[in-house]
């Protein structure tokens, strides 16, 4: 690749995308003067206003300049420019997002970038020239002999690899099916043939764990530091930049990261994994609302090499490419070594003697079964998607809830930091020790977090040894690593956690999960709750009975109000096809996505009447007979940080009608915005996931 032109003439006009605020109307890449010919991808500093931005010299033709040019500032010329490829990754995500290219350049590439000078990047390039191989060679690893199912997927892959990719694959696999072996034999088939592989994970959680599996497995075959990086937002600053700069100079052949992985730039890239494809988090939820797994599947497709997307559960967007044939389906049945998965039992809470305590989680049966588990020594995981002590204070002489000032929510009580806190603007403030609306003392907790089932659950299995994990036990570094490795080590025996400790743990000791009150998403407005409830009770169904050895079948306990649901009725059975039959026809039937194509836009303001007279305004600016615009409604949580947040759907049959629409339509937005001061923030979210 040729890296710098040095051009003796007058000087050139080249294109250079930069993060130009998005009221200046500056959308694509601008022209700048430039004393030599800049190879397209080069890194520059550009100066835009006032300030000296970080810029990417941008293929494609400017104009001749009709006014006299700003010259670049400040060429990063010790490093080899961005790839054609990456470069048509940029171009086609903003289009399709709806952003400038220069925006997401900005807020995909290592942040470090934007604060170095070209002498101290070129520094740091050589400080990674010197990491070389030191200490005796790692032991040849030992792989496992596939089971049929799996070495049938791997075969499916290699045949890719080598043929150049047809279709994205669904590797659509059972938890414990051993989808992550598939994963390794598909990675080590692609850097044998000296491609590079790119592994995607939903949870920076879940990187160190798949991380030590496959340096393990990579480390006599990839030998020199840097050869398998991380990427995702909890390294520091420099770790992200040097690891992105190994996978940049292709020094890294392995890249494991969280969803702004996608965007890496890797020049050999021949093969993309994206594992628990059908999580939301591959979704960024601000910024340019990309989807990583989308891009995934753009990206291999544009690199003609093959994409795995693997899950027990995979989104119904996904399933139904399959089942259309678009994808190609590698299934795997069975649980390694023959565990039968969990028993579910669906326990109803109708069933229980009517009493006032009948609403507590913490049913006596289900007390019973979590004491028979103990008293085998088995440990067992309770699952409650809420965290807290209580979600309410409420005070029951005046009615007074711990309402957040600031938003339409109510503030979570925290017993441990005798705290009341909003969970949307983290407004906290100590817990009254009176009603503060009417000086009442006997202010109470309504309903339940984690950090009140650890307590019950405490005091009613006196002995029991029960650990909670969630985001507020695992704020510190290294807690959550240290928690998780207690219950490795048989230090725990009941578990009470969120969903962070439902996705990918292979948990071997647990035997009996049980989810306490789920029925919430069964009910809710957003047509996506029923499938993330699902995908989450199977994973969660996924911990337990990992280790087929130890008697006794290990057990699913679900307590519901609705157990005839069809919902709980496929969770019983495994059947995740049932299940996604089910919702593809309720889909189909209601022209909701895969069906149809949705985009939302989204409007702050201080009042409400503000932000939806954008709203309303911005339905009127343009018709398309195939393009529906709903009316603007406020978000579920209408008002966060004082801030009220209205939304309005667009929808249309065909992908391309609403990207066109979408072309037309944000431009027009952008001049409109001009005479709505009042509102605050506004933004397109192509493909949203929460509605
Ligand atoms: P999944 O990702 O589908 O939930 P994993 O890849 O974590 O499943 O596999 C479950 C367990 O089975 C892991 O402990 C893994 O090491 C083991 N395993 C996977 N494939 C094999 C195999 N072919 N032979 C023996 N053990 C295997
Ligand atoms: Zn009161
Ligand atoms: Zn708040």
């Amino acid at each position: 690749m040729e890296r710098l032109v040095v051009d003796p003439g007058p000087g050139v006009v080249v294109r250079v995308a930069v993060d130009a605020p998005q009221h200046s109307g500056l959308t694509g890449p601008l022209d700048y003067a430039s004393e030599q010919v800049l190879a397209p991808g080069s890194l520059v500093r550009a100066p835009l206003g006032k300030r000296e931005l970080l810029g990417i010299v941008w293929p494609g033709e400017s104009a001749p300049p009709e006014v006299e040019l700003r010259a670049v500032a400040a060429v990063f010329d010790a490093l080899p420019p961005l790839g054609a490829a990456w470069c048509r990754m940029l171009d086609f995500a903003a289009g399709y997002y709806q952003r400038s290219v220069g925006e997401l350049a900005s807020a995909v590439l290592p942040p470090q970038l934007r604060e170095l000078s070209p002498e101290q990047l070129a520094a740091r390039l050589r400080k990674l020239e010197r990491k070389v191989a030191k200490g005796p060679a790692a032991a040849e690893p030992v792989r496992p002999e596939l089971a049929p199912e799996q070495a049938g997927a791997v075969a499916r892959i290699t045949a890719q690899l080598e043929a150049g990719a047809a279709k994205p694959l669904l590797l659509f696999g059972v938890t414990g099916s051993g989808k992550t072996e598939v994963y390794l034999r598909a990675a080590e088939a692609a850097l044998a043939a000296g491609r590079q592989v790119l592994v995607l994970v939903p949870e920076i959680n879940l990187t160190p764990q798949l991380e030590a599996r496959f340096t393990e497995r990579f480390a006599a075959l990839l030998p020199e530091p840097l050869a398998i990086v991380s990427l995702h937002s909890a390294l520091t600053p420099a770790q992200r930049l040097q690891n992105w700069l190994a996978a940049h100079l292709g020094r890294a052949r392995l890249v494991l990261g969280t969803r702004l992985a996608v965007f890496a730039s890797l020049p050999d890239l021949g093969l993309i994994v994206v594992d628990e494809e059908h999580d939301p988090s591959y979704k960024q939820q601000d910024g340019a609302r990309y989807s990583a797994r989308d891009l995934a599947v753009w990206r291999a497709h544009d690199l003609k090499v093959p994409v795995v997307l693997g899950s027990a559960t995979p989104s119904l967007e996904s399933w139904q490419h399959a089942e259309s044939g678009r994808y190609e389906r590698l299934t795997l049945a069975t649980r390694i070594g023959g565990g039968a998965l969990p028993r579910v039992r669906l326990f109803d809470m109708k069933s229980l003697p009517p009493s006032p305590g009948v609403t507590t989680a913490l049913t006596a049966p289900l007390l019973a079964a979590l004491k028979e588990r103990l008293d085998r020594g088995e440990q067992s995981l309770v699952f409650l998607n809420r965290r807290g002590y209580a979600p309410v204070l409420h005070c029951g002489e005046c009615q007074w809830k711990s309402d957040c000032p600031h938003c339409s929510a109510w503030r979570v009580f925290h017993k441990r930091d005798r705290t009341l806190r909003c969970h949307h603007c983290g407004f906290t403030e100590r817990v009254p020790r009176a009603c503060p609306n009417c000086g009442n003392h006997d202010i109470a907790p309504i309903g339940r977090g984690t950090e009140r089932l650890e307590e019950q659950l405490a005091e009613a299995l006196p002995g029991a040894r029960v650990l909670r994990i969630d985001a507020d036990s695992t704020r510190r570094k290294g807690e959550l690593e240290a928690q998780l490795q207690a219950v490795h080590d048989g230090e725990v025996d009941i578990l009470v956690g969120t969903q962070m400790v439902t996705k990918g743990h292979d948990f071997r000791r647990i035997r009996f999960v049980a989810a306490v009150n789920p029925d919430g998403a069964l009910f809710s407005s957003d047509f996506r709750a029923p499938e993330r409830l699902f995908a989450l009770l199977m994973q969660a169904a996924g911990r337990a009975g990992r280790d087929a050895s130890g008697d006794g079948v290990s057990e699913m306990w679900v307590q519901t109000w609705h157990r005839d649901h069809a919902l709980y009725q496929a969770l019983a059975r495994h059947d995740y096809e049932r299940f996604a039959r089910d919702q593809l026809a309720e889909r189909r039937s209601a022209s909701l996505p895969p069906f149809s194509h949705l985009a939302l836009l989204r409007a702050e303001a201080r009042t409400a009447e503000a932000a939806k007279a954008f709203l309303d305004e911005a339905a009127g600016l343009l018709q398309d007979e195939q393009v529906f615009v709903y009316p603007p409604v406020p978000h579920a949580v209408a008002r966060v940080a004082d801030v009220e947040r209205m939304q309005m759907l667009v929808e249309a049959g065909q992908r391309s009608r609403l990207q066109a629409f979408l072309r037309e339509w944000v431009p027009a937005l952008l001049a409109l915005k001009r005479q709505h001061k009042a509102v605050l923030r506004w933004a397109v979210d192509v493909d949203p996931l929460a509605i």
